[in-house]
């Protein structure tokens, strides 16, 4: 684990001392709470499923959830990591709210209060029919009443898990899928695929956050996907500063006022020592749910 230089460190923290901020994490938070970030520099190339394939075929539905069932033991008991602690921490030091492209739900559970979940919750299920929401972990027991020859526990490799849960199953062809418990229709992660459009209401929430805060702090994203770049774009034509913590070259490096080419958690722990004036081992981390 490299450590970024201090005086990088000592020009983020000059530069939001004064400044209210706002927080944009992608993929790269989340890698030290174990979940891999295939679009990182040491991740394997993976094609996620579209939405049209998702919502089309039957077929993709039922490769999605046998994927999904063996895959979320690993995604539903991720843990909040250090960088995660930090961030909430540091919402005493300015940090007006967290936009989020992860769907793992760890923000929240170290404690950040506002939270927008852009591309969803990986912890819910949305019906395609009638649009009810309920709990993964519920879809999770039935699943698995339905699958009983189906290993739950296999341990899957690294490599063979995404981020938004699907894994790589074996015999997904007699994976049995179950329905909506409100009218039996299908059921689909709460989480927005590839090829579907971010709902509206919380593109425009993130943009109040931004707009409300003076400097942007990208965590742990490559800016790849256009559904979070675009606020990197928008906050540079308004003149106002970017910050860029990621491992790796990202899409927006040439607006960046500063960059960080390190990790999300060493980075935040050093950033949070520094703006709250306390030693990284005197702050207690905040107590899981
Ligand atoms: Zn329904």
């Amino acid at each position: 684990m490299s450590v970024a230089s201090p005086a990088a460190v000592a020009a983020v923290a000059e530069l939001l001392r004064d400044r209210t901020w706002v927080a944009l994490s992608g993929a790269g938070m989340s890698t030290d709470s174990g979940i891999p970030d295939y679009r990182g520099p040491t991740s394997v190339r993976a094609t996620p499923m579209q939405y049209s394939e998702f919502v089309g075929s039957i077929d993709a539905q039922r490769r999605y959830w046998a994927r999904s069932y063996q895959g979320w033991r690993r995604i539903g008991h991720a843990q909040p990591n250090a960088g995660h602690h930090a961030l909430a921490d540091l919402e005493a030091a300015r940090l007006s709210g967290v936009i989020t492209q992860n769907v793992d739900g760890l923000h929240s559970a170290a404690g950040s209060r506002r939270v927008i979940n852009l591309h969803g919750d990986i912890a819910t299920v949305v019906c395609l029919e009638c649009g009810d929401r309920s709990a993964r972990s519920e879809l999770q027991r039935r699943l698995g009443w339905a699958n009983p020859q189906v290993d739950e526990l296999q341990r899957l490799d690294h490599a063979e898990l995404r981020p938004d849960g699907d894994a790589v199953a074996r015999d997904w062809q007699q994976f049995r899928l179950v329905g909506c418990l409100q009218c039996g229709g299908r059921l689909k992660p709460d989480v927005v695929f590839f090829g579907e459009a971010v709902p509206k209401d919380r593109v425009e929430a993130a943009y109040a956050f931004l707009a409300a805060a003076e400097v942007l702090v990208v965590l742990g994203s490559s800016l790849t996907v256009m559904s979070g770049f675009r606020f990197i774009r928008h906050q540079a034509k308004t003149q106002q500063p970017i910050v860029i913590i990621n491992r790796g070259p990202t899409r927006g490096d040439d607006l960046a006022s500063l960059k960080i080419d390190n990790g999300c958690s060493e980075t935040l722990a050093e950033l949070r020592a520094t703006l709250l004036d306390a030693p990284v081992d005197k702050l207690r981390a905040h107590p899981r749910e």
